[in-house]
């Protein structure tokens, strides 16, 4: 080409709207859990391209499946005619999601189209105005899915205008100092019974971990007693299960963790193992509800269908929730042993591959949103991919590959702690991390 690095001319082609960038990454090649950037260095990716990549890279079942689809059924969607990988993919999706009523599954391309959608369609179906959510949560980055969400990345968006946010239950960072979220509850339902309230939501919305928001795991039994109080309301709970679902949380779904169903579940990011597909699975009385129509030209095509199907039984097969779930494991115990003498590393959490590491100043619970920056920079220095997130920016994330092995699990666990101790010594300047700006 001209001399100039792919850096240089991603810098002057691509909007910078859609960036979000820790450190000056080009890739060029995948394989396993392992990215190739350029210049040839292999670096084990710990984010999966944030979830994504729930197959790692070029997965023989996923390539073969996006092929066939690809030479035989291009162009085709289930706007004005109906495909094989499209219904299939919905029957799936329906065995796999419990629950007795009648039900249907949408199928988008993102996981902000999916949470918009549940977001219009709720209020319009149940005559329902106002909807529920929880401060930190990222449900997209279009204006309605925007509109919902209380993530800071989102704070210029004018709300939903029924919007009404609560607090998560963060066993770290407790609501009234109640760690068990006894007492998030009661303020729950104390703005329910304010003026009708309560007969106004229609949905709420939960991330059963809220990740952007810094991959928190909620007290064991809360989702269930907020699911039983929204019952008790006669509002749908909606599982936003994008990032953390199928698989990674080593069960099929997160929600399993806990006693509880949700009435509606959104899927993406993995669901597609890199290409674009989400699903919403809920009952029909919402997602067949005709005025609440939401369709685009590509929803629900067969090489995406073929890829999410593909997904689907790799992960049975290959038992990859098992795999997250042990993997996950050993990655967690690794990280506490490794930075065990660390005063930095105030909470290490998560469930299976979704794991959470929070940095706070030394010897405080006080984040420390400079020394993740500065981490995951030199963690990418140092051989390893991951990014960092939470409402203080102090969080790092990890949600790798499904496939990933105990020897890699160690190898990361390794890493992330001297990338810590590196950072936290001052061997990453400002300079270094100026141009790329985060969160
Ligand atoms: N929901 C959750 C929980 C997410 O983490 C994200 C993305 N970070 C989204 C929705 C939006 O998904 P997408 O970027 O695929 O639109």
């Amino acid at each position: 080409m001209d001399g100039r690095t792919l850096q240089e001319r991603d810098r002057q082609a691509l909007s910078a709207l859609q960036k979000l960038r820790f450190f000056p990454l080009s890739v060029t090649a995948g394989a396993g859990c392992m990215l190739v950037e350029e210049g040839g260095r292999q670096l084990l990716d710990l984010s999966a391209a944030w979830g994504a990549a729930s197959l790692g890279y070029a997965h023989p079942a996923l390539n073969l499946a996006v092929a066939e689809a690809m030479a035989s059924q291009a162009g085709a969607s289930i706007l004005s005619s109906t495909n094989a990988p499209a219904v299939e993919l919905a029957e799936k999706l329906l065995d796999l999601v419990p629950g007795s009523d009648d039900r249907r599954v949408w199928l988008g391309h993102s996981g902000s189209d999916a949470n918009e959608m549940v977001a219009r369609a709720v209020p319009e179906a149940t005559r329902r105005p106002r909807i529920m959510a929880f401060s930190g949560a990222y449900h997209g980055g279009t204006l309605g899915s925007m509109s919902i969400s209380g993530h800071f990345a989102q704070e210029g968006v004018e709300k939903h205008r029924g919007l009404i946010l609560v607090p998560y239950p963060d066993p770290y960072r407790p609501f009234g100092d109640d760690p068990g979220g006894g007492a998030l509850l009661a303020h729950i339902e104390h703005l329910l019974q304010a003026e009708g309230t309560g007969e106004e939501v229609g949905c709420f919305f939960m991330e059963p971990i809220q990740s952007d928001g810094g991959m928190i795991v909620p007290p064991p039994g809360f989702l269930s007693r907020l699911s039983d109080l929204c019952r008790r309301y006669g509002i749908l709970t909606v599982c936003d299960e994008v990032k953390v679902g199928l698989g990674r949380p080593g069960r099929l779904n997160c929600f399993e963790h806990e006693d509880f169903t949700p009435d509606i579940l959104v899927l993406g990011k993995g669901l597609g193992g890199g290409l674009p597909i989400s699903a919403v699975a809920g009952p029909s009385r919402i997602m067949d509800h005709a005025r609440a129509y939401s369709m685009q030209t590509l929803h629900g095509n067969p090489i995406c269908a073929s890829a999410a199907l593909a997904v689907l039984s790799t992960i049975e097969a290959d038992g990859l929730a098992g795999n997250a779930d042990t993997v996950g494991r050993v990655l967690i115990e690794e990280i506490m042993r490794a930075t065990s003498s660390t005063e930095c590393v105030g909470d290490v959490r998560g469930r299976g591959l979704a794991i959470g590491v929070e940095l706070v100043k030394d010897g405080t619970s006080e984040p420390n949103p400079d020394l993740a920056r500065k981490t995951v920079f030199r963690a990418w220095q140092l051989g390893a991919v991951l990014y960092s997130v939470g409402m203080h920016s102090n969080v790092l994330e990890l949600t790798p590959p499904l496939i990933l092995t105990e020897s890699q699990a160690k190898f990361a666990a390794e890493t992330i702690a001297q990338a810590i101790k590196d950072a936290h010594m001052g061997l990453v300047g400002d300079d270094d991390i100026s141009d790329f700006t985060g969160w």
